[in-house]
């Protein structure tokens, strides 16, 4: 089996890499971040992809790292139900699973503080440089460095990502922070609050120990909110003045954007969710962004997860496909006995087919929540899935 190099290790590099390796392949991970990832408070809607390689391989049952909910309700603005349905979600945080695949990985297989700067691709393999000016040589590469990535920018310079017209205010707050009240509201469901032109989701995600217990778990919230393309500079500078492009971290936003978006929450959303909104001590935000690619694969290097298609978050299947970008990739390269240019052939066509038609999924859910007014409560469009609502 090849020597794979894998460039980036958030979740879809890291699930990539432990397929390939349980595949007997040789790899290593390398990281841009000199210290173990941090995403403080990032909760994500789970589907089976993403807990796949901890549920089917390492054996760990998905309610020991997901927390999850029976119900999808729709509260309307004095916090009455507008409309609910029985559903089954799993909730987690971006830190829990990124613990739980990491552990998994030989120590000596992530390599941190090592940025790709550029690669170059032959018939024999592939030389990968980084920016402290080190090469490595592997037979396959593996890019899975997310929405900015610099293997992108090198292999498809045309492709730029494009500004979906909304950002999304993400934070946790803890559970046991709420009142009775809200927590009743809150605590069984994923709920929803739509608006003119915005909605909000709330979801339980387990506590930053990993407790998935009622009462020791962070309610999270994600509120997609229109922001003009010209305005969007102003909103992404952060508190020391510094610009930034695609998100601001917990703590970096500046105190009158926050106080704009509480005041707004005060005004606009149902009691429970605005008592979340108004609590988070540390709400942080994230531009939506679509990008599209004509190619995932160039010579022996291929593009895994957000590196290639950055779909809107309304599937919940981010993760997901970044995750069965790397267990497709594993079969291919078992049925071709190792054959990389004959296995990345196979896989850039299915991976194709399913990033292109789930961004086109996503963009018609935002485009009509967000602009069209078409959106109301209980729209089956809305169940989250890979394949397709509820797939
Ligand atoms: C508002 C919002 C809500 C979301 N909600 C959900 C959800 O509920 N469920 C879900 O499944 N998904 C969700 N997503 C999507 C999800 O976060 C992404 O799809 C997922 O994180 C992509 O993983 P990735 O491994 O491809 O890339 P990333 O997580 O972006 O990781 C890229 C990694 O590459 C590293 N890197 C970058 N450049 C280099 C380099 N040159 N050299 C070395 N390393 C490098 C970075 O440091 C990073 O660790 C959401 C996204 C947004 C914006």
């Amino acid at each position: 089996m090849p020597t794979v190099a894998v460039v980036g290790g958030s979740l879809g590099g890291l699930t990539a890499a432990l397929v390939l390796r349980d595949l007997g392949c040789d790899v290593t991970v390398y990281e841009r971040s000199s210290a173990t990832l941090q995403a403080r408070g990032a909760g994500i809607a789970v589907l089976d992809e993403t807990l796949r390689y901890p549920v089917e391989r390492l054996g760990i049952p998905a309610g020991q790292i997901s927390s999850s909910t029976e119900w999808i309700r729709f509260l309307e603005r004095d916090g009455t139900i507008g409309h609910e349905q029985r559903h089954h979600y799993r909730f987690s945080s971006w830190n829990t699973i990124y613990r739980t695949l990491l552990d998994a990985l030989d120590p000596e297989r992530y390599v941190l503080g090592r940025e790709m700067s550029t690669f170059a691709s032959d018939v024999d393999g592939v030389s990968v440089r980084f920016a402290d000016g080190d090469e490595i040589r592997a037979d396959l590469l593996v890019c899975a460095d997310g929405i900015n990535s610099v293997s992108r920018q090198a292999m498809l310079p045309q492709v730029a990502p494009r500004y979906a017209g909304y950002v999304a205010w993400r934070g946790v707050l803890a559970e046991a922070d709420l009142s009775a009240a809200s927590f009743q509201a809150l605590h069984d469901a994923l709920t929803y609050q739509l608006l003119p032109d915005s909605h909000i989701l709330v979801y339980p995600i387990p506590g930053l120990d990993g407790a998935v217990d009622e009462g020791r778990r962070l309610m999270n919230i994600v509120w997609y909110r229109n922001v003009p393309e010209d305005e969007l500079p102003a909103l992404l500078t952060d508190r020391t003045g510094r610009p930034r492009t695609v998100s601001l971290p917990p703590g970096a936003a500046r105190d009158e954007v926050i106080a704009e978006m509480r005041d707004f929450a005060a005004e606009h959303l149902a009691p429970p969710i605005a008592e979340v909104v108004t609590g988070i001590p540390e709400p942080f935000v994230q531009a939506v962004f679509d990008i599209d690619v004509p190619r995932m694969v160039s010579g022996r290097a291929c593009l895994l997860g957000d590196a290639a298609f950055a779909v809107r978050p309304h599937a919940a299947a981010g993760t997901a496909k970044a995750a069965e970008d790397g267990w497709v990739l594993a079969r291919e390269l078992q049925r071709t006995g190792g054959d990389v240019p004959a296995a990345l052939a196979a896989w850039e066509v299915r991976q194709l087919a399913l990033g292109s038609g789930l961004l086109a999924r996503t963009r018609e859910i935002g485009d009509s929540s967000q602009f069209t007014g078409e959106f109301h409560p209980g729209d089956q469009r809305l169940i989250f899935g890979l394949h397709g609502p509820g797939r």
